[in-house]
C-alpha cells in the first residue's frame, strides 16, 4: 500500500503518496497509542464525515491526546484528499499519532501528527454471508483499556482473533467480552434477529459503531423492535438471523457461528438494501 501514485494529507499538506513517512522512533509505534478512523466514500461524498471526524477527536481525548487540527479543518482536509486522488468510491483512513520527540512510556513532550489517506476498497464481502469462529481472545473491561477509543493498541486483539479465525477457515472472529457476554466481531458490531425482534449487545466495552447506530435507526423507522442488552452465547441457537455492521463491511449476513448455521433471512436482506440506499442518498 505504500508504493503507489496519489496524495496523502500529512500535517496540513498534501504530499506525494510515497513520501508520507514517519520516524521509526515515533512514540505511537512503540506504545500503540495512535488513534484512527475508517469512513467510506460513496459517489464522491464521505458518509457521516462529521461523525467520523468527531469520533477521531473523541478517541484522542480518551487517550489524553489533543488532536492539533479542528474537526472543520480535518473535514476540509478529507475532502481535499478525496479530490486529490480523484476517488468517487473508496475508504478513508485518518490517523493521529505521537511523534519521536521522546521515547519514555510517558507521552509528555510528544507532538501529535495527523495523516489522512484514501484508497479504493470495494465491498468487503460483496453480498456473501460470512462464517464466524468464537475467539479465545476476550474484549477487555473499560476499567482495563480505553474501550470507547478507536485506539491502535486495542486492535492487537482484533488482529490475533481474526487471523486465528481465518486460519481455521472462517472469515472473522466472534468475540466475547471479559464477562463472557457476546461482544462483537473484530471490526464490526453484531445483531441477532430473534422472533421478529432485533437484539444487539449493549456497547459498554466496545465501539458503538456509527453503522450500528444507523442500522438501529433504520430498524426502528420500519417498526422493528430493537433491544440493546447483555447477550450470552448460550442464547445464540435462538436466533433466526445474524448479521454484522461496520463502515468497511456495511451490513453483512452471518451464515454460521462455529458449527451453528443461520439463514440469510428477510430482515437482514431488507436492512442491507436500506443501508445501501441510505449511504448513496
Ligand atoms: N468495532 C470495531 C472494533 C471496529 O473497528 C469497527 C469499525 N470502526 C466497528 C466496531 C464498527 O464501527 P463503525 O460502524 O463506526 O465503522
Amino acid at each position: 500500500l505504500d508504493d503507489r501514485d496519489g496524495v496523502i494529507w500529512l500535517n496540513g499538506k498534501l504530499v506525494p503518496w510515497r513520501d508520507a513517512k514517519l520516524h521509526v522512533l515515533s512514540h505511537s509505534l512503540h506504545y500503540g497509542n495512535a488513534v484512527f478512523e475508517g469512513a467510506r466514500i460513496y459517489g464522491g461524498k464521505v458518509f457521516k464525515l462529521t461523525e467520523h471526524t468527531e469520533r477521531l477527536h473523541t478517541s484522542g481525548r480518551l487517550l489524553n491526546m489533543e488532536i492539533p487540527y479542528s474537526v472543520a479543518v480535518l473535514e476540509e482536509a478529507t475532502k481535499a484528499v478525496v479530490a486529490g486522488n480523484d476517488l468517487t468510491d473508496g475508504y478513508v483512513r485518518p490517523i493521529a499519532w505521537r511523534g519521536a520527540e521522546v521515547l519514555g512510556v510517558s507521552a509528555a513532550g510528544t507532538k501529535v501528527q495527523v495523516a489522512i489517506a484514501v484508497w479504493p476498497w470495494p465491498a468487503y464481502y460483496a453480498d456473501k454471508a460470512i462464517k464466524l469462529k468464537t475467539s479465545r481472545w476476550k474484549r477487555p473491561s473499560p476499567e482495563s483499556a480505553p474501550t470507547a477509543s478507536k485506539c491502535a493498541g486495542l486492535y492487537v486483539l482484533c488482529t490475533l482473533a481474526r487471523d486465528e479465525a481465518i486460519a481455521a477457515g472462517y472469515q472473522d472472529a466472534f468475540m466475547l467480552d471479559y464477562r463472557g457476554q457476546v461482544a462483537e466481531a473484530t471490526g464490526a458490531n453484531l445483531f441477532f434477529v430473534m422472533d421478529g425482534e432485533l437484539h444487539t449487545p449493549t456497547a459498554d466495552c466496545f465501539l458503538n459503531g456509527l453503522t450500528r447506530q444507523t442500522v438501529i435507526g433504520l430498524a426502528k423507522a420500519r417498526g422493528l423492535k430493537v433491544i440493546e442488552r447483555a447477550i450470552w452465547p448460550n442464547e445464540l441457537p435462538k436466533a433466526q438471523e445474524v448479521f454484522i455492521t461496520g463502515t468497511a463491511v456495511e451490513v453483512t449476513a452471518v451464515s454460521a457461528i462455529d458449527d451453528h448455521a443461520y439463514e440469510v433471512g428477510p430482515i437482514t436482506k431488507s436492512l442491507q438494501a436500506e443501508y445501501a440506499k441510505l449511504v448513496r442518498a
